[in-house]
């Protein structure tokens, strides 16, 4: 487990509520809707007029992050932007997070301020308030269970039921790098495993590992479609792969859709690692998961207002249900898009071990 070996205080020396107050005194409040903090028995939040957007995730050890290579202060980190993105998804502003804590007395409170070192970062990168939560002890590994709380205008929400035929689908960012970043930090595990005396192998894999363990938020591209007054008409986030979310608009909006595999933004430095798995690198861009980038479909005639903007690939269109949801591939041949999934996906490609050089 990673965290500072220079000292361990037990979590015992502190007690539940000196722990609290230890990773939760130095909190500065940021957001005018933050009307009382951590501290008393609830937190008071005020939207006015707007509505609030409320969103919640439940992360295990072992099951959403392995401590062995993940660090305490990347799954903080991590946690936050996970639930940040489905406010985002609804193109909602985050303002506020609760975060809850099972810590069993293999932990340090060195450990846990670690983990929360990573959670203040997220909060100040995305002007957020940690306003409350609870800490109780877990004999069964870490839990962190984090719920974000945000705003948004009428005019301004987005739904992922409200895309329309002929829309174009669009997609943030690159797609399949956290995934290929999870096969190489598992793949070193796994030799680790085998022989405690190899070394690791990350070196020239910073993107795709950075990927993986630090996503970030894709608050400037929807700050600069408001700006353009290009509104999604259907949005959700990229959690569980590219064809999963396409299907999930799809299907709640009553539509088909064609996606262009060649379209499909993969970064060189995924497609080459995938390549080494033997795997194609649109496979990790339609089912790897985790990239936290935004899925959105938008008007025909917005076309040329969002054209130039780098983060955005349009990737294909909205369709009538009775044409199906469909890939053209490289070589222009139609198949249906299926959503694999993350979990089946996983299981079968975990095996894979680095190759001798
Ligand atoms: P209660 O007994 O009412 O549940 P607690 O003693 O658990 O109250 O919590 C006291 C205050 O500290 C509350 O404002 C709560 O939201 C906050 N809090 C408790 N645990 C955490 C945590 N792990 N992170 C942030 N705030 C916390
Ligand atoms: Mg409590």
């Amino acid at each position: 487990m990673i965290e500072n070996k220079q000292h361990r205080t037990e979590l015992a020396e502190l007690g539940e509520f000196g722990l609290i107050d230890y990773l939760t005194s130095a909190i500065k409040i940021k957001n005018k809707t933050t009307v009382k903090g951590v501290g008393d028995d609830a937190a008071v939040l005020n939207f006015d007029t707007r509505d609030t957007l409320v969103t919640s995730d439940l992360l295990l050890e072992g099951s959403h992050f392995d401590l062995t290579y993940s660090p305490l202060k990347h799954i903080g980190y991590k946690a936050v932007i996970v639930n940040l993105s489905d406010i985002l998804a609804m193109n909602g502003i985050p303002q506020q997070i609760v975060v809850s804590i099972g810590v069993s007395n293999r932990f340090s409170v060195e450990a846990i301020e670690e983990i929360y070192k990573g959670i203040y970062l997220a909060c100040t990168n995305y002007d957020v308030d940690l306003v409350g939560g609870d800490t109780v002890s877990s004999n069964s590994g870490l839990v962190l269970s984090i719920t974000a709380i945000g705003y948004v205008s009428r005019k301004d929400l987005v739904f992922r039921n409200t895309a329309k035929k002929g829309d174009l689908i669009c997609v943030t960012g690159d797609l399949g790098a956290a995934y290929m970043g999870l096969m190489v930090l598992e793949r070193e595990k796994q030799v680790f495993k085998a022989d405690p005396k190899m070394q690791p192998e990350l070196q020239g894999h910073d993107y795709i590992l950075g990927r993986q363990l630090k996503p970030e938020l894709r608050t400037e591209v929807l700050r600069k479609l408001k700006e353009l007054k290009v509104k999604p008409t259907a949005m959700i986030d990229i959690s569980d792969g590219l064809a999963s979310e396409v299907l999930h608009i799809c299907k709640q909006s009553k539509l088909g859709c064609n996606i262009y595999e060649d379209k499909i933004p993969v970064d060189t430095a995924t497609a080459i690692v995938a390549r080494e798995f033997s795997i194609d690198p649109s496979t990790c861009a339609l089912h790897g998961g985790e990239d936290y980038e935004l899925l959105f479909t938008i008007r025909q005639k917005n076309y040329e207002l969002i054209k130039d903007l780098s983060e955005i690939s349009v990737i294909g269109h909205m369709t009538e249900e009775s044409s199906g949801t469909n890939m053209i591939t490289r070589s222009n041949t139609q198949v249906p898009l299926t959503a694999q999934g993350w979990d089946a996906f996983l299981k079968r490609e975990r095996s894979v071990v680095r190759k001798k050089k």
